[in-house]
């Protein structure tokens, strides 16, 4: 008898929980899906590069079953009626898919379960994009984690899945009435790719978490990983964002190529997690972030729109007048704030759908606590331009430097976008590679333009306030005025 496995954040063959089972119950009579759901392109925060990546990996996937005797049936329209009408005219008895916990996805799960068991075809989900999910990992007071250092320990010492795969292969193409679309460009679903973006699709996700797992720079992580001039992380977000790569893939690659000690349960043992001990150890920690802020937004959907924080709501922002909050969004979108590091960090978004993770913290910190804006407001520019774009870590990310979030930068701690910038890109090397009229500006200048000497300002061609911006804010002033916000909200 027929089974679906209906693919949606989970783009691969290999190491996949749901598409797994359904091989090994059914003998390969399985018939993989892919729907391209209107409601979800037509979203106001769909992002042309996720939906580029997206139709890359599905380009992969198709391939990939073809060669396993399959082929991958997409169809477009509103996701339930779909499903319901395949499973109708395959006579299908079961539908697989691999879970997924933002608080949307898990609506119309339910509903689509529901009414797939109405139809009297059977829905089997299972846990795939991460190692840990939903109530696994509770409190001794049998509550959601809301400190990550806990949550951690907790991860690292639960046992882990493993997924035995042997080799399988789909049964040939099903006569079926569907046949499917052809997969589309992004053109053809009305969207304009401008950026320079990573190329989707499981066959280079695994080779470059082989090649950045089994080369130095997992070794090297914990020292580079800060530095976004350097190629010091994995870049591998979209791939688990699409899950051409799992996370178990991710996760026992790491423990295999770095010196952890394995406690003889065959887990990490939580002792050797400190950062600071390893590369692997470090990069494992990124990897259970991932996993917190999905657990976050599983048991605290509110998150989703609001602060997590509740007290944070009597927090006022913006300045109080539209028009200049307008003008200070559009600069920062734009990367024409006249800071050095955010502008280079917001037009390498815009470029490539993709930001270094201390870039990301930079930009949140500036957007709230400088330009005195609403997180949300940069939630969903991010989410607009971000490939790698995932509801649970953007919302954590923003949420966390908004410092309304669970495990969040106290509000006390507020980023100095010159001393980050001398920090992290002490060369200048990153911003000068995105900031074309900051090129020739000299290494002592380059973290404030403003500062250099006139006639110098002639001579590299960049005169503040003329072919690069002064400064939209003073950092000390907007410090104080959101210090004092936080302030009266927690009074
Ligand atoms: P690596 O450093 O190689 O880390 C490995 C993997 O761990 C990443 O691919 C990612 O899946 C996960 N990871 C790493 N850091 C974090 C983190 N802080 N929180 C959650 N997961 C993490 N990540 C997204 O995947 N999607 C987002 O939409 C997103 N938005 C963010 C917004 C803000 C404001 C901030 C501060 C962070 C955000 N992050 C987001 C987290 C992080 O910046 C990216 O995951 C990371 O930069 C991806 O690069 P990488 O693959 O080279 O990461």
């Amino acid at each position: 008898m027929t089974v679906i496995h209906w693919f949606r954040r989970d783009l691969r063959i290999t190491d996949n929980t749901a598409l797994n089972a359904a091989v090994s119950e059914h003998g390969g009579d399985v018939l993989p899906v892919f729907i391209l759901d209107e409601a979800l392109l037509h979203a106001k925060d769909m992002a042309p590069a996720r939906v580029q990546f997206m139709l890359e990996c599905l380009q992969v996937l198709d391939g990939q079953l073809r060669q396993r005797g399959g082929q991958l049936i997409v169809l477009r329209g509103q996701v339930q009626e779909e499903l319901l009408k395949l499973a109708h005219e395959v006579q299908a008895s079961t539908v697989y898919f691999n879970r997924d916990y933002t608080p949307a996805a898990r609506t119309r799960d339910g509903q689509i379960t529901q009414a797939l068991e109405a139809a009297g075809c059977a829905v089997k989900s299972y846990k795939d994009s991460v190692l840990h999910e939903g109530d696994e990992l509770l409190t001794g007071a049998g509550k959601p984690y809301t400190v990550f250092t806990p949550y951690k320990k907790s991860w690292l010492n639960a046992p882990k899945q493993r997924i035995e795969v042997g080799t399988w292969k789909l049964a040939p193409k099903l006569e079926s009435p569907i046949t499917g679309l052809p997969i589309p460009t992004p053109k053809l679903l009305g969207f304009t790719v401008a950026q320079q973006l990573p190329k989707g699709g499981e066959l280079i996700g695994q080779a470059m978490l082989k090649e950045f797992a089994e080369g130095e720079r997992l070794q090297r992580y914990n020292i580079d990983r800060d530095f976004p001039g350097i190629d010091g992380t994995s870049g591998l977000s979209p791939h688990l964002r699409f899950g051409t790569l799992s996370p178990r893939q991710c996760y026992y690659i790491a423990v295999a190529n770095t010196n952890i000690i394995i406690s003889s349960r065959q887990q990490l043992s939580p002792q050797s997690s400190d950062p600071k001990k390893s590369g692997g150890d470090a990069w494992i920690s990124e990897l259970i972030w991932r996993e917190f802020y999905a657990q976050v937004l599983y048991h605290f959907p509110h998150a989703n729109h609001g602060n997590f924080n509740k007290a944070y709501d009597m927090v006022t922002w913006g300045s109080g007048k539209p028009a200049q909050d307008a003008a200070h969004f559009k600069a920062w979108c734009e990367g024409r704030t006249g800071y050095p590091i955010i502008d280079a960090a917001m037009r390498q978004l815009n470029q490539t759908g993709w930001m270094h993770n201390r870039l990301r913290m930079i930009v949140a910190s500036f957007l709230t606590k400088d330009l005195l804006l609403d997180w949300r407001l940069g939630e969903s520019y991010f989410m607009q331009k971000l490939v790698d774009g995932d509801p649970a870590s953007n919302n954590g990310g923003w949420q966390w430097a908004a410092s309304t979030g669970t495990d969040a930068q106290p509000y006390f701690r507020i980023f100095n976008p010159k001393l980050q910038s001398e920090r992290f890109d002490a060369e200048g090397q990153f911003i000068r590679k995105w900031v074309q009229e900051l090129a020739r500006v000299p290494v002592e200048y380059i973290h404030e333009p403003g500062t250099m000497p006139n006639m110098l300002q002639i001579k590299v061609n960049c005169v503040v306030g003329h072919n690069y911006p002064a400064p939209i804010v003073d950092h000390a002033k907007q410090k104080d005025e959101i210090l004092a916000r936080f302030k009266v909200a927690k009074a």
